[in-house]
């Protein structure tokens, strides 16, 4: 038997490394799982050199608990340890790194793999931890390292006759569960499902049906639990895949999940090594946005489902795999985000979806707009948000109108400019976000032989400001803005029915018939066909409170501005209402003009529709047979 102490200034690192770790306990797992497949690999590249003699035989590593032991052990057969080795790598090497690791990283604990410090994430959960190991080394001698969580170990002879390593914790009380067969499947389905080694949790039951026909007969036999898939999707070659095999594995990764829209299968060398899928999920709402479903593995070993740092925000509601070795996982965040291989990768993984997007747009456009409610606001958003992404799909980008049909920017720019370019040279774009309350203003805007396009997502306020800030000649006017100004196309010109002072008792009379309003009252000769009076929201001051209400500014709920329009052209305004006699009957008809105009805009509630109800029974009760 041989004693030591392990070599290490502070006098007591366990403690440290507990509290450090602790939020991420059931990492131990994936890190002594990963150790072994680490040892399982080598262990074949020095086979196929012939370092390694005679048969591998089977390589699966097998997690056995054992709940009357209070143990839980971990075994491969891969390269083993010899005892000089075991005194290496289990104390001086982990050791070092763990205090370097400690210094440097004080702050930032979410990294603890590939830092040399994985092995002794089992301390943990575990009082004590063997280790016995036998090497692939011919004329080796089995050990056995225990050590019981403080600086000191033991190394013993050990009886092992079989190539390779048991990790044996002895779990400590509060780490019991991880000697529950439940708790094991759960974690290794989360970290090791797609491990290149087979994985094995004891044995499962498996029904097979055996003989021909009549005699068929079913029987239950006992296989072994292997709970990995050692070659995933995402590292086989797209040739050899079929559609049903990406929404196959899709399904695999996300079970409740509806069928995704499309995918792209990532493959690169160089620079950098990068394989993936990434799925563009069905967005059923504009709030179903999930984050956090895309997988980080590196070499197949899950870390992560946090990957803000690898790929762009915008890109964050793609589901799906990234399997990168490069991807430096022992420096902290900060660092990441400057690391230039993380950039790169970013930017490649912005680049091909563009490039997707781009072809599923030229081959098969109906089937392109077909998926546009379901990826236009995710587009929108990567447009609005990455440069790069911007200039590669701005010719995929599709407006849709009020009649459902679809047009890139340029194309709809070309529909509409001889119609709705204004004074100022300006093309107006009409839209509206709310189809049904907008629908006199639509309808009547189309009788013009004008268009109106549907613009109804959350980001398509900010959408519509980044087109007029790109497209310096877009102005984007709602459909219930003082678009009547910019509706007369520069060579239509109105004659003016009234005269002058006529205008002014018009105004006069609304005035005095809405004289609480604080709202502006306009009187303007329009085309004879424009409603009698309209109710307009200025566009910008619109914008303004929208902006505020989605940062969250609103104070309160501020009271509407609007103006009120009347069309001294229309003839129920110069005809009629000019030149009725009765003054209580002029006022309730402007009134009542009025209330049709803030019904047709949902405006009129409460005590004024009933009124209005009311005074039209009234009216009508009294209108001669
Ligand atoms: P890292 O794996 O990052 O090097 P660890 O602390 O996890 O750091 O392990 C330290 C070293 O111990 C490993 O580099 C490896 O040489 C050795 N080791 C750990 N687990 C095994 C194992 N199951 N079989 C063989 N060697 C192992």
């Amino acid at each position: 038997m041989e004693k030591g102490q392990i070599t290490v200034n502070t006098e007591n690192i366990f403690p440290i490394i507990k509290q450090f770790l602790y939020s991420e306990q059931e990492i131990f797992l994936r890190e002594l799982i990963s150790n072994a497949v680490d040892a399982t690999s080598k262990l074949k590249t020095l086979s196929s050199k012939g370092v390694a003699k005679g048969e591998l035989g089977d390589l699966t590593i097998e997690i056995i608990p054992n709940k009357e032991a209070r143990t839980l052990t971990i075994k491969d057969k891969g390269i083993g340890l010899t005892s000089e080795e075991t005194k290496k790598y289990l104390n001086q090497v982990a050791f070092s790194s763990a205090q370097e690791f400690l210094e440097k990283y004080k702050d930032d604990a979410n990294i603890i793999g590939h830092f040399g410090l994985g092995f002794y994430s089992a301390f943990m959960v575990a009082d004590k931890v063997e280790v016995n190991t036998l090497s692939y080394q011919e004329d080796a001698e089995p050990v056995i390292w225990s050590c019981t969580g403080d600086t000191n170990f033991e190394i013993n002879a050990s009886e092992k006759t079989d190539r390779g390593t048991e990790i044996i914790l002895h779990l400590s009380d509060d780490a019991m569960q991880y000697a529950e067969d439940d708790k094991l499947q759960e974690l290794l389905n989360k970290y090791c499902k797609f491990l290149p080694v087979p994985i094995k949790l004891g044995m499962k039951k498996k029904t097979i049906s055996e003989g021909e026909g009549e005699e068929k007969t079913d029987r239950e036999i006992e296989v072994a639990n292997i709970i990995n898939n050692t070659n995933p999707l995402w590292k086989k070659s797209p040739s050899e895949l079929s559609e049903q095999d990406y929404i196959n594995f899709y399904k695999e990764l996300y079970p409740y999940s509806s069928d995704p829209l499309f995918w792209i299968h990532l493959n690169i060398d160089y620079p950098f090594n990068l394989t993936g899928v990434l799925y563009f999920p069905k967005i059923e709402t504009n709030f179903d946005i999930q984050k956090n479903k895309i997988h980080l593995y590196s070499n197949q070993v899950f870390v992560t489902d946090d990957v803000k740092e690898i790929v762009p925000e915008f890109l964050m509601l793609l589901h799906g795999v990234i399997d990168s070795p490069d991807i430096p996982l022992n420096v902290s965040r900060s660092y990441l985000q400057a690391d230039s291989h993380v950039r790169k990768i970013s930017g490649y993984i912005t680049k091909k979806v563009a490039e997707k997007l781009n072809d599923l747009f030229k081959q098969d456009r109906a089937g392109f707009e077909a998926k546009w409610p379901d990826i236009g606001t995710f587009i929108k958003y990567g447009y609005l948000s990455d440069d790069k992404f911007e200039e590669k799909v701005s010719g995929s980008i599709l407006l849709k109108n009020t009649d459902g049909q679809y047009f890139t920017i340029d194309e709809y720019k070309e529909k509409i400019k001889d119609n709705q370019t204004d004074k100022d040279g300006k093309i107006t774009v009409l839209y509206s976000n709310v189809l049904n309350d907008h629908h006199s203003y639509i309808q009547a805007a189309k009788t013009k032989g004008y268009d109106v396009l549907e613009m109804d997502q959350v980001i398509d306020n900010h959408f519509i400001q980044h087109l007029e800030y790109k497209k310096g000649d877009f102005v984007f006017k709602r459909i219930d803005s003082d678009v009547t100004d910019h509706l007369i196309s520069s060579d239509e010109t109105i004659p003016e029915l009234l005269t002058e002072s006529e205008i002014k008792s018009i105004e006069e009379l609304y005035k005095n018939v809405l004289k609480d309003s604080m709202n502006k009252i306009e009187v303007k000769p329009l085309s004879s066909d424009v409603q009698p009076v309209q109710i307009v929201k200025p566009e910008f001051m619109r914008r303004m409170t929208e902006m505020q209400m989605l940062q969250g500014h609103s104070m309160g709920k501020m009271p509407e501005m609007y103006t009120i329009v009347i069309n001294s052209n229309h003839p129920l305004i110069a005809n009629k209402l000019l030149k009725m006699e009765d003054n209580a009957a002029q006022e309730n008809m402007a009134k009542n003009l009025y209330d049709l105009a803030r019904l047709s805009q949902q405006m009129l509630t409460g005590a004024d529709l009933t009124n209005f109800i009311n005074n039209n029974l009234v009216q009508m009760s009294e209108t001669s047979i």
